[in-house]
């Protein structure tokens, strides 16, 4: 196989209980890639298309990622990437992941799969680093994996799939205002009290049990995070409103996705995730704000090819 087409998914890190460990991917919300073999043995980012961003390899993600992937590879030559962007940078739903991840899952593809999905997550997260400045892995390893991922551990990395009940839906905001994953990361408080410890790690074990269990109460009353949330929630307008707007929906919970500004909801079905949409799309509209709303099923799939070329 010389080319390779991929679809790379929109994720939501964090899932409020779940700061830098958790991280779930969208199955109808994501970008597209073109990978595809090239002599020079290096990375060329060819086109960009739907949003501007660089082109240089050592300043896109895509670029910095796939070299990570040259670097332990033993191959003679390397790769050139086309990127068909629908998430926008900066949105909270796993812009740069989708990019990081998609790359490095499509040269895998072509190489004939040398490299383990934890070896894809940790070229990946050299992506994320240059993005955010931290190397995270909360929204690679879902775009990666699927479905639900707990990164158990950083050192060593131990990524844990996660069970995802097959009618979970997330219905997500994106109110048009920029947050910088690197700017939202400053204003958290590097302690918490013993507390607030507690009040997460049983909510964390609660959404996990929850899963698996397919205990929709259960995730429903564990999407709480009492530390993260009130410090980031106050850079994100209609923050209270939206949440408040989703549960009288229906809505099992919500929060902030990744580091905003979007909004998250989880619901039970699809008719429930539409009617939350309705809510959210009704409180931005009343505001100056320009936003978008999407509704997607949790995939239980991560980057897919969408057409193979011999
Ligand atoms: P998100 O939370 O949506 O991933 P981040 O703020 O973490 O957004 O990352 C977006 C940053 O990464 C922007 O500064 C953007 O210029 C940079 N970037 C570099 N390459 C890409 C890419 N291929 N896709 C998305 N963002 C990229």
């Amino acid at each position: 196989m010389e080319e390779i087409k991929v679809f790379c998914p929109a994720t939501i890190a964090n899932v409020s209980c779940g700061f830098d460990v958790l991280g779930l991917a969208l199955e109808s919300v994501g970008d597209e890639m073109v990978v595809r073999k090239i002599d020079e043995p290096t990375i060329r980012i060819r086109k960009i298309i739907g949003q501007e961003l660089p082109l240089e390899t050592d300043k896109n993600v895509a670029g910095v990622a796939g070299l990570a992937l040259l670097e332990k590879s033993s191959c003679s030559h390397g790769f050139e990437i086309e990127i068909y962007k629908n998430i926008k940078p900066g949105s909270g739903i796993g812009s740069s992941a989708a990019s990081s991840a998609g790359a490095v899952w499509a040269m895998n593809q072509l190489l004939d799969t040398p490299f383990s999905p934890l070896e894809l997550v940790q070229f990946a997260m050299q992506g994320e680093k240059l993005a955010s400045k931290v190397a995270h892995a909360d929204n690679v390893a879902p775009a990666i994996y699927g479905g639900f991922t707990l990164v158990r551990s950083y050192a060593p990395l131990d990524i844990v799939p996660i069970h995802t009940p097959n009618e979970l839906y997330a219905t997500v905001v994106h109110p048009q205002i920029e947050i910088k994953t690197s700017d939202s990361r400053k204003i958290l408080k590097t302690n918490i009290t013993l507390e607030k410890g507690i009040q997460q790690w049983g909510n964390l074990g609660g959404l996990i049990a929850g899963l698996f269990t397919e205990d929709y109460g259960l995730i429903g009353r564990s999407l709480e995070d009492h530390i993260i949330e009130p410090i980031r929630s106050i850079l994100i307008p209609e923050f209270e409103h939206v949440k408040k707007a989703v549960m009288e929906q229906g809505a099992l919970g919500s929060g902030i996705s990744g580091s905003g500004p979007s909004i998250f909801a989880l619901s039970k079905g699809l008719e429930t995730a539409t009617k939350v949409a309705g809510a959210m799309k009704a409180i931005y509209a009343k505001t100056d704000l320009d936003f978008d709303v999407h509704v997607s099923k949790i995939s239980s799939k991560g980057v897919q090819p969408i057409t193979k070329k011999a």
